[in-house]
């Protein structure tokens, strides 16, 4: 009998980790796995920022820092907002976290109480179903299609909202779908949210930098929904920093208080030189990455033109981020002649074990029609991985 607790019983583990792990244990069967799964860049961290963190490791950055971060990264991502997205915050207003997923867990136990509801438009970024479970708080998905371009409308969130409803939480470049809120969109979201002022907002712009119409907007900037927006960001995806483990809140103070309350309990702050290197990365001109939007830009074109020539594959033309998420549904109910494909879970893992090609499930981002792609991979690996799947998926009857 288990002896964990009952709030573990109710949480899932994270399916993009979940689908990574299993690759990786057929890659040490010796299998030509290729992982599609997780979403991460596959480009080194930037020199300049490898630079900034061995010289802070000579400078003896081996303490512990200020619970939310150094004071001079909190005053760079401050101006980082300012220059980049026109928001305005003091130091006093960020919070560094242990990566954005810190960020958020962070925000949600500071927000919700048991019970409160949470509006996801979906398709969603897997953890945020789990991170509100986590707070005890409930999900209100939003659904949309291919056809919308994975994107809901502002009518289509207030038909969800509740006197329980607290937060809604969403990404722009969207992870799973890469779809972008545009400016307009964003506006009429923020009108309707004028009604409700008891709603706070989780912008997610972590993939910010990895906006192919270069047109990035911050609801946050919006002066009638300022006291209530929480905009996320990190360097994960832009550098390339994953494995750093640094995200950070610009947020109103009573919530940044808040969020350095918890983490003063759970991390007393994230790695002191980590914190250094994210201060150079965040200093520099965006420009200095920008090659990487260009290099998913061009993979983007070659895997969606790819997918297309698939029978019964949907794609809508991701805007950002470095995901495709097809719509599979022609396929639910075939069979391989061995067993049923059911789902989208079933499809993937029909496609892992057939063919050695990891994508991740539409069903833990809200959308089981669909499964996810994460072209942060070769020319080559996507190209032999898409000729796999078009070949496993043929033989579907
Ligand atoms: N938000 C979204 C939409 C993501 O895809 C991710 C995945 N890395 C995160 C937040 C968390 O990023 P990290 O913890 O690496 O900063
Ligand atoms: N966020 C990435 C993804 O969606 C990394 C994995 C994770 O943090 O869950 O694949």
């Amino acid at each position: 009998m288990t002896k964990v607790s009952d709030r573990l019983n109710r949480l899932s583990e994270s399916a993009t980790l979940a689908m990574a792990r299993m690759s990786r244990d057929l890659k040490d069967q010796g299998k030509d796995v290729i992982a599609l799964s997780l979403g991460e860049p596959d480009f080194d961290t930037p020199d300049f920022v490898k630079e900034a963190a061995k010289k802070a490791v000579d400078d003896n950055y081996s303490h512990y820092t200020p619970v939310p971060g150094i004071l001079d990264l909190r005053k760079s991502i401050a101006k980082k907002f300012k220059r980049d997205n026109g928001l305005d915050f003091t130091a006093e207003q960020i919070v560094v976290s242990t990566g954005a997923k810190q960020s958020i867990a962070n925000v949600c136990l500071s927000l919700l109480n048991p019970g409160d509801e949470v509006i996801l438009p979906a398709p969603y970024w897997v953890s945020y179903a789990d991170i509100v479970c986590l707070a005890e708080g409930i999900t209100v998905e939003v659904s949309s299609s291919v056809e919308d371009d994975f994107k809901v409308t502002a009518a289509e969130i207030e038909n969800k909202i509740t006197e329980k409803t607290k937060l809604l939480m969403f990404s722009s470049p969207c992870n799973p779908s890469g779809s972008v809120y545009t400016k307009s969109e964003l506006l009429e979201i923020a009108k309707m949210l004028e009604k409700y002022p008891n709603i706070y907002i989780i912008a997610d712009e972590i993939y910010e930098h990895i906006n192919f119409t270069n047109q990035h907007f911050s609801i946050g900037t919006i002066p009638e929904l300022k006291d209530r927006v929480i905009t996320v960001n990190g360097v994960s995806k832009g550098f390339a920093m994953t494995g750093w483990r640094v995200g950070f809140i610009g947020a109103p103070i009573w919530i940044a208080k808040a969020c350095s309350k918890i983490q003063g309990q759970v991390t007393s702050a994230t790695c002191a030189v980590a914190q250094k290197a994210t201060e150079t990365a965040v200093n520099a001109d965006p420009n200095e990455v920008s090659f990487m939007k260009d290099i998913f830009l061009k993979r983007r074109n070659l895997v969606l033109e790819k997918l297309n020539e698939i029978e019964g594959i949907k794609c809508n033309v991701p805007q950002g981020a470095f995901y495709l998420f097809p719509d599979v549904s022609y396929y639910l109910g075939k069979t391989d002649g061995e067993s049923i494909i059911n789902s989208s879970d079933d499809l993937c893992m029909y496609l892992l074990n057939s063919c050695y090609v990891a994508l991740v499930a539409g069903t833990p981002f809200g959308n089981p029609e669909c499964v996810r792609i994460s072209y942060a991979a070769s020319e080559e690996d996507l190209l032999e991985a898409i000729s796999r799947i078009k070949n496993q998926l043929s033989k579907l009857k």
